[in-house]
């Protein structure tokens, strides 16, 4: 053939940010969503209640137990887990159809959840948000301000179990500054779009 060429992969990259409760993601994220607008989050669906200044469709899909299992029974969870007493789930459609359009997608889920993409996606990108250290994490928990003594010490338990599966993951970034973590974030990204493997 005379084309010699590559021609970049038509379908999009799906990236999976995770690391502990309290190590960032979620404010990673909202400065992600600022600096990356072409970027496509995926918005769960959960069954814990609303945190103040939590709106229904735009932070999470706020379910009931039983609204949240019907939707596991029918398929449309590309993963769920349980976390400290509550079921999260990512929505499958949303996820398969902003791929094919050739959009990336990021998912911010916990560490099991992330696992479980894995093994449906292994072409996924998947990354482990670090904090700086342990007593680092506690206080980040505990200055939200929104979770009971008996939820700060699972959540941080939690946190012990999750750091132990960083193995599993395609990069670390330590969370030291917000706009750091999202330049790396976005530099392995671009990355990731060069691999041979993806042309
Ligand atoms: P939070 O209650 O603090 O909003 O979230 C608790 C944990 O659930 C966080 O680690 C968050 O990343 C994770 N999470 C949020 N959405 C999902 C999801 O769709 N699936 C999974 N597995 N975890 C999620």
């Amino acid at each position: 053939t005379s084309n010699i060429g590559y021609t970049p992969a038509e379908k999009g990259i799906l990236i999976v940010l995770s690391g502990p409760s309290g190590v960032g993601k979620g404010t990673v994220c909202k400065a992600l969503r600022s600096k990356a607008p072409e970027l496509v989050y995926s918005v769960s669906a959960t069954t814990r209640p609303p945190r103040e200044g939590e709106v229904d469709g735009v932070n999470y899909f706020f379910k009931s137990r039983e609204q949240f299992l019907q939707l596991v029974d029918q398929d449309q969870m590309l993963e769920w887990a349980e976390y400290v007493g509550n079921f999260y789930g990512t929505p499958r459609k949303f996820v398969e159809e902003t791929l094919q359009s050739g959009k990336d997608i990021i998912l911010e889920i916990e560490v099991q959840g992330a696992l479980k993409v894995k093994q449906k996606f292994p072409e996924g990108v998947f990354i482990f948000l670090l904090p700086p250290s342990l007593p680092e994490l506690e206080s980040r928990i505990v200055g939200r301000g929104t979770e009971s003594e008996e939820s700060i010490r699972n959540r941080m338990s939690v946190a012990l179990e999750e750091i132990r599966l960083m193995e599993h993951y395609d990069y670390a970034i330590v969370n030291d500054q917000v706009d750091l973590a999202c330049e790396r974030i976005l530099g392995i990204l671009t990355a990731e779009h060069c691999r041979k493997d993806r042309m």
